[in-house]
């Protein structure tokens, strides 16, 4: 099974800036001058992560793919921006079927609907899971003529809602599939994704601290605990959480404590802030990495949700 990345940012779509992608450019060409004897294709291949490498700018898109999953049908979590990308893959193709799960309707988990170019085609159908009720006002709203031209409705695909229940089991495409309420302003899922011998646990926009999980600390361990891979909100760091307390999302160093607590086998970080440059995300990875070590608990895998790129579980 593999969980691709279209989209990892949080909160707004965040391109690389002209800035720092010169710098990148600078820094590798540092690095060639004292490797020039290497030749390009050599040298291509010693370049660090950090230059050879961007974190992407587009905000959340997820797709779970599987060799067993049924023919032409798609499983999509979250309509960020990112999944105006994932759509392209489509483009001169018919007869899909889009199922797409919403964690809740901020724009950066929905703003990429109105670019998905499979749903301009009346022979794709695009089917929309979610636990609120609100559900096609929301998708209604995004779509209202002074926000851009064409309307929800009027979008040519086959399309339907199909309501979930909070911490009820639905099944689809081979999957069980549990939505959970997280701590985030106006109210967030989780998805719990169980299917062809793999836990994988969504749980973008969501506030754990101490204070907001002692009621639920036993609830969400059962939940989440023993997943093959969790996606998890790691918006801040430490320091940058404590101002922006009750903003809905979770530090890094807390995201680590829970992973080990739940013993999750890969941990993928997730919903990075736009204001984080490919340099503090990686500083972050490895800050996070050391937490890990340092605490020497279950053995743990911590990864980032770098676009364009996926982890296989
Ligand atoms: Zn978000
Ligand atoms: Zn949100």
């Amino acid at each position: 099974m593999k969980i691709h990345f279209y989209g990892s940012r949080g909160s707004i779509p965040s391109p690389l800036l002209l800035k720092n992608y010169r710098l990148k450019i600078k820094k590798i060409l540092e690095l060639y001058n004292q490797n020039r004897e290497k030749g390009i294709d050599e040298f291509m291949k010693i370049i660090p992560f950090d230059l050879s490498h961007i974190y992407g700018g587009n905000t959340a898109c997820t797709v779970i793919r599987d060799d067993e999953m049924p023919k032409d049908n798609h499983l999509i979590i979250d309509a960020g921006s990112g999944l105006r990308i994932f759509g392209n893959e489509f483009i001169g193709k018919n007869g899909s079927t889009f199922h797409i799960i919403l964690s809740h309707f901020h724009w950066d988990h929905i703003c990429g609907l109105p670019f998905f170019k499979p749903i301009y085609n009346p022979k794709n159908k695009v089917y929309f899971y979610s636990p609120f009720k609100d559900t096609l006002k929301n998708l209604r709203r995004q779509q209202h003529k002074a926000h851009f031209p064409m309307t929800f409705d009027n979008l040519p695909a086959e399309k339907e809602i199909i309501k979930l229940k909070e911490n009820k089991v639905f099944n689809l495409l081979g999957f069980e599939i549990r939505p959970i309420l997280l701590k985030h302003p106006g109210k967030c899922y989780a998805f719990i994704l169980e299917g062809y011998n793999k836990k994988i646990s969504y749980i973008s926009d969501g506030e754990f601290t101490h204070d907001s999980i002692i009621d639920k600390e036993a609830f969400y361990k059962e939940c989440f605990e023993n997943s093959d891979a969790a996606i998890m909100d790691s918006q801040y760091h430490l320091i940058e959480f404590f101002n922006k307390f009750d903003w809905g999302h979770t530090s890094t160093n807390m995201v680590i404590n829970l992973a080990l607590d739940w013993q999750i086998k890969k941990l993928i970080m997730f919903h990075f802030d736009p204001d984080h440059s490919d340099e503090e995300l990686i500083k972050i990875l490895k800050e996070a990495k050391e937490q890990k070590d340092f605490l020497k608990k279950p053995p743990l895998e911590v990864f980032q949700a770098i676009e364009g790129t996926y982890i296989e579980v």
